[in-house]
């Protein structure tokens, strides 16, 4: 059976006045994976151990399927918590603690080893049943934590930081079975992350959180590709998006944004839908482009030019710090071999088909624009119409 996770204005109050959680909002489908992301403090365990029921609620609901579940015994609430340390009993064959929850709601020993058995079986464990947790590698014992959550069937499969113990080769591997794993069993989940790159790869939805409160829910390409705020833009994407604070200018339809060291002029529908969008009075803005969106060569307009201080190959690209007066801007290019040595004199130029996000003294997203693949033309086309 696959059920919806809700949480209604859902606040955590600790002792000492701490907001961990201040009031949020979610509804997760039966059989979703939704990650919670965020930086360090931002609430993302407290709330998911609101919905396993082992914090409890200051304020709001917790709805597993169409049940209020505020005052659900942990047991009782259909839910199974994957812990970061794994917490395996040291003592205990990966058999003994897969089948340790069955045991405890005294399910016959008959059903225990059929079930445990099909789910070792799935997570390729059936080599190593016998083996306690000293002898299995980390990978082996993150899935025997994960087996132990799943063996009882959940509803609503609860995952904090499962990876972060792991080796950063394993941790790639492990993120793909963990997906294949879920989508297999059929259970809702949800995962807590503070690495941006297994929300985008894992999650059906990300909810990125910031200081208790959610800044914004969508599918890993929305929230990448229309960041709701500076927050967001800064959290999500790797190598991270450029900033550039600078002012507006609006001249003759259009639209000049410039600040110390760099400056850019959108013409066309994209930069009159921008600027309809411009707050009255402040005109300080802050412009984001992803380092993928720059470049060091082509005929995209000109942002600015600068020394080169460092270029970085990554394997299949490059990756290039370029001075603009006292910031960095991050240029990305797929080149296994860099181009560009440390030290000269590069320009900054929008690659055809570069987004640009723009957002207000606020922090909110104004809105963005995409630049014509069309080489030469230098108008813009509104964000919305792409
Ligand atoms: P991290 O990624 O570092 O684990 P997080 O986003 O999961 O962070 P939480 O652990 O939910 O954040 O903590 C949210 C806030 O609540 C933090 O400010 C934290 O210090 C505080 N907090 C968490 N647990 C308690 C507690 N038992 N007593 C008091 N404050 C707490």
């Amino acid at each position: 059976m696959t059920v919806a996770v809700e949480a209604r204005d859902l606040w955590k109050t600790f002792p000492g006045d701490v907001h961990a959680v201040k009031g949020i909002d979610f509804r997760i489908e039966p059989g979703e994976l939704v990650v919670l992301v965020g930086g360090s403090g931002c609430g993302k365990t407290t709330t998911l151990r609101m919905v396993a029921g082992l914090e409890r609620i200051s304020g709001g609901q917790v709805l597993v399927g169409d049940r209020v579940v505020n005052d659900v015994h942990p047991a009782k609430r259909g839910v199974s918590l994957v812990f970061q340390n794994f917490a395996l009993y040291p003592h205990k064959t990966a058999f003994k603690n897969m089948a340790f929850p069955l045991e405890s709601s005294g399910v016959p020993k008959d059903e225990i080893r059929r079930r445990v058995t099909e789910v070792a079986e799935m997570l390729e464990l059936g080599s190593h049943l016998d083996k306690t947790p000293d002898g299995l590698s980390g990978g082996q014992q993150q899935r025997v934590s994960l087996g132990r959550a799943i063996v009882r069937d959940p509803a609503v499969l609860l995952l904090d930081e499962p990876l972060s113990n792991l080796d950063a080769r394993l941790r790639v591997v492990m993120r793909s079975e963990l997906k294949r794993i879920q989508r297999r069993v059929g259970s809702t989940a949800i995962y807590v992350t503070h690495d941006q790159v297994e929300a985008m790869t894992m999650g059906d939805r990300i909810v990125v959180m910031d200081a208790g409160q959610i800044a914004q829910i969508g599918t890993p390409a929305q929230v990448y590709m229309t960041p709701s705020s500076l927050y967001v833009a800064q959290t999500i994407g790797s190598p991270a998006m450029n900033l550039l604070s600078g002012r507006c200018e609006v001249t003759d339809g259009k639209l000049t944004i410039a600040g110390t060291g760099w400056s850019l002029t959108l013409s066309g529908s994209g930069a009159e839908r921008l600027i309809a969008r411009l707050p009255d009075g402040d005109q300080t803005v802050t412009v984001g482009i992803r380092p993928e969106d720059l470049d060091l060569v082509g005929d995209g307009p000109e942002l600015a030019a600068g020394p080169c201080v460092t270029a970085e190959p990554l394997g299949s690209e490059s990756l290039y710090n370029i001075n603009i007066a006292d910031d960095l801007c991050r240029v990305l290019k797929r080149e296994t071999i860099v181009s560009m040595p440390e030290g000269s004199r590069a320009p900054v130029h929008l690659r055809r088909g570069a987004r640009l996000h723009l957002f207000g003294a606020n922090g909110a997203r104004i809105g963005g624009a995409v630049l014509s693949e069309e080489p030469s033309v230098s108008s813009w086309i509104p964000e919305d119409d792409i």
